[in-house]
């Protein structure tokens, strides 16, 4: 559209499109003038001529536009990610960014925003190691680890380790030169991690050749020992954290494959994916780092915003000759974690208990009592029903608790709402499970549903 002339054939001086505000005007509305503060002069003139646009297509009148532009100032931020209330019950929910952080993790975030002495020693100036703090935290959380190393998250953590074993140049001894290698590695460990995403692909990006033993459901200490040789660049074991084998099924325990990874002398590493850094009685399947380095592992690798309950994060833990090997690689500057990690998994391992453990250890009766508080401020049944995991291990274990049923209309309008409400949709019913909601949240969490419901009338 041709803007605002109106001269010659345009709009005549009884058109409405003459009294649209002007551009300096709306700019310096105090609304307007305040809001510099948040947003910058691009989103502000591009939300002054979109009203103004509104206006002049004819769908609000021109003595709307300051209010409209008021109103949009309001509520604009520089943000469009928003919050979520996480009624599903799935506690490391993938589409929701994994693991919500600790309180003291979101102050660490902000802490570190600035200047901060990352790569400083303050009492001598000089230049320290980066990130010691998160190392050191890491370390004393977990004793069963020489050494640690954060990088940008697991798929990063599992790329590095592969690329300095296995990768182009991973060779030095003679007849091997700088060819790539090979990882030992079961059929049965072969994972998709989730939206296309497969482990084997990732690996093969590194030039290092998969050698797959044994079968999708058995694989023996045997078929490794088999294969081993000169070409081997390490042992590669990976928890399937998505998916379980039921049935007649074997895989080799990881102190007889450290036996012969030593008598090759070759790293076994075990991609944990979850992030545990000790046994949860709550998820008896799952694995952890200090089981998995006191059976035989060289070097584990998990994610950080799994179960760890932290920011998006790749852990190695384990022996330092083989850390001080990956950290020395080339790639691992390409892998590296910012300083907003670093401090926000420090103050995750020293900041007390992280959402993550609270959902999964929480109170049955607690959540009943929860349920039963949202259902007589909003309606529907409380009813028995089983939390998950969800992406970040512990397939299939269930987590008993409750939930408030609801009709499955619902659904839309709460995910709609301001925060937005992510119910579980199963069976013809919206529930709404108490787990992974914040206790603070309940009452946000009443309002959200009953503005959904409308004008209908909590149950009495
Ligand atoms: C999740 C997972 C990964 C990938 O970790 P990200 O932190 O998502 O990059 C790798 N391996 C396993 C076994 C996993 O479960």
């Amino acid at each position: 559209m041709g803007g605002t002339s109106v001269s010659g054939s345009g709009p005549g001086s009884g058109d409405p499109r003459r009294r649209i505000p002007r551009t300096d005007h709306l700019l310096a509305l105090s609304a307007v003038v305040d809001a510099r503060k948040r947003l910058s002069e691009e989103a502000l003139r591009g939300l002054i001529s979109r009203a103004q646009d509104a206006a002049r297509a004819g769908e609000i009148q021109p003595e709307d536009v300051e209010r409209v532009i008021e109103l949009e100032v309001a509520q604009s931020s520089a943000l469009s990610l928003r919050g979520v209330i996480n009624a599903t019950g799935i506690v490391v929910h993938t589409n929701l960014g994994r693991a919500p952080l600790s309180d003291s993790a979101v102050r660490a975030l902000a802490s570190a925003a600035g200047y901060v002495d990352v790569e400083m020693d303050l009492a001598t100036g000089k230049r320290s190691s980066r990130g010691a703090g998160a190392r050191a935290a890491l370390l004393e959380a977990c004793p069963a680890a020489e050494d640690a190393l954060i990088v940008n998250n697991g798929a990063a953590a599992l790329l590095l380790a592969v690329t300095a074993f296995a990768g182009v140049g991973s060779g030095n001894g003679a007849g091997i030169g700088s060819r790539a290698r090979e990882v030992i590695v079961s059929r049965g460990e072969l994972v998709e991690i989730g939206a296309g995403f497969r482990l084997p692909d990732l690996m093969e990006t590194t030039g290092a050749r998969l050698r797959e033993v044994g079968t999708t459901n058995r694989t023996h200490l045997d078929d490794y020992a088999r294969v081993i040789g000169p070409e081997s660049g390490c042992l590669l074991k990976v928890h399937p954290s998505n998916f379980r084998v039921h049935g007649f099924t074997a895989e080799a325990e990881l102190p007889v494959l450290r036996r012969l990874a030593d008598a090759h002398d070759l790293p076994l590493v075990v991609d944990l994916g979850s992030g545990l850094l000790h046994r949860d009685d709550v998820l008896p399947d799952e694995p952890d780092a200090s089981s998995a380095l006191a059976a035989g592992a060289h070097l584990v690798i998990a994610s950080g915003d799994k179960l760890f309950g932290g920011p998006q994060a790749g852990l190695i833990l384990g022996s330092r000759d083989m850390i001080q090997h990956l950290a020395k690689h080339p790639l691992a500057r390409a892998v590296r974690s910012d300083k907003l990690t670093l401090a926000a998994i420090e103050a995750t391992l020293r900041g007390g208990a992280t959402p993550v453990h609270e959902a999964l250890h929480a109170d049955r009766d607690r959540l009943r009592a929860r349920a039963e508080a949202l259902a007589t401020a909003v309606g529907g049944r409380v009813v028995a029903h089983d939390g998950r995991v969800g992406g970040g291990g512990a397939p299939g274990q269930p987590l008993p608790g409750w939930a408030v049923e609801l009709p499955e209309a619902l659904a839309e309008p709460l995910r709609l709402g301001d925060p937005a409400v992510l119910a579980r949709v199963h069976r013809g019913a919206c529930l709404l499970d108490p787990r992974c909601v914040p206790e603070r949240d309940d009452a946000r969490l009443v309002a959200v549903v009953q503005a959904a419901l409308g004008a209908r009338e909590p149950r009495a």
